[in-house]
């Protein structure tokens, strides 16, 4: 999924002003988006209180919605620059395209991961016919300013490692969890970790002390660290943690996300990351009038087009809370 805010403001996002040394336990409440007409989505990331995770930059929960009757997620083409997008679902699919000419159905627990370097388009569409339920994740990891301008790349890694305890198995996104890792290609020190409980499960997470973390609950009833985390909801933990208590009252569907904390200053707007306004402005000067971005074959439709920027240039910022 994408960012189809019509008002979408600038953020200045990352340095190390905003990362907290030590554990703590801070809930983030979602704002809930309308993406398009039938589609709302809880917004996790930026958040007013926090806007980063490591390098994860955006995440947005939706479903599960009962789309049976109706078409589903329904993006049009649309450009990014400067990130990596991570499509995760718990149920449904999703049709990827994009102008690299990748075409793939993604299925619940698969990676699809897109690195957009300096500049891709893609569209993503329920297929017809769909499964009833469409439950996911829509991800964001700023890359570094050493590898955003890598060349674009599509990955869509079926088959992901895991790491069990009783009653867990975590599925590694990106990076490593417990001794396993994913085949995804991360630029920061990174994870993400699906992690399914069943009831009752009681188990210590191994984790690493110099990454920040935050979960994300998708499903079911869980303490996290003894704080309750409600589904659409996230927790902060930051640093300084070698493990993290988790508790499942019923089966119980989390994401874990954490790193080294973002030590670069990024600006989002829209969908792009970039390194100030004026780059950002040549971002949404480029897609509007056709360049750079390329084309999404095999989409039927118009693309997005992008929101006006907002009268307000950027100021440096300071700290967010
Ligand atoms: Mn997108």
């Amino acid at each position: 999924m994408s960012n189809l805010d019509r008002q979408a403001t600038l953020s200045v996002c990352g340095g190390r002003g905003f990362v907290v040394a030590e554990p703590v336990r801070e809930l983030l409440a979602p704002r809930h988006v309308q993406l398009g007409e039938s589609t709302e989505v809880r917004r996790l990331l930026p958040n007013l209180g926090r806007r980063m995770v490591g390098a994860w930059c955006f995440v947005d929960h939706y479903g599960p919605d009962d789309i049976a009757s109706e078409p589903g997620m329904q993006v049009p083409p649309h450009p990014h620059q400067g990130l990596q997008t991570v499509s995760w679902l718990h149920e449904g699919e999703v049709l990827h395209r994009d102008s690299l000419g990748s075409h793939a159905t993604v299925h619940p627990r698969e990676l699809a991961l897109m690195t957009s370097g300096s500049a891709i388009s893609h569209s993503e569409q329920s297929p017809v016919p769909h499964p009833r339920y469409l439950h996911g994740a829509q991800l964001w990891v700023a890359l570094p300013d050493s590898h955003r301008h890598v060349d674009a790349h599509f990955e869509h890694h079926a088959t992901l490692p895991r790491a069990t305890a009783p009653g867990l198995t975590a599925t590694v996104i990106l990076g490593s969890l417990d001794g396993a890792t994913s085949p995804g290609t991360t630029y920061t020190p990174i994870v993400g970790a699906d992690l399914a409980l069943t009831a009752g499960a009681d188990v210590q997470l191994p984790l690493e002390p110099d990454f920040e973390y935050a979960i994300l609950a998708m499903s079911g009833e869980v303490h996290v660290d003894e704080v309750p985390v409600l589904p659409g909801s996230m927790l902060y933990l930051g640093c300084g943690r070698t493990e993290l208590p988790l508790r499942a009252e019923s089966d119980a569907g989390l994401m874990l996300l954490g790193g080294e904390p973002f030590a670069e200053e990024i600006v989002m707007w829209w969908n792009f990351v970039g390194r100030s306004n004026e780059e950002i402005a040549q971002a949404r000067s480029d897609w509007m009038g056709g360049d750079r971005f390329g084309e999404v074959k095999g989409y039927e439709g118009d693309s997005l087009p992008a929101p006006e920027l907002p009268a307000v240039p950027l100021k440096p910022r300071g700290r967010v809370r």
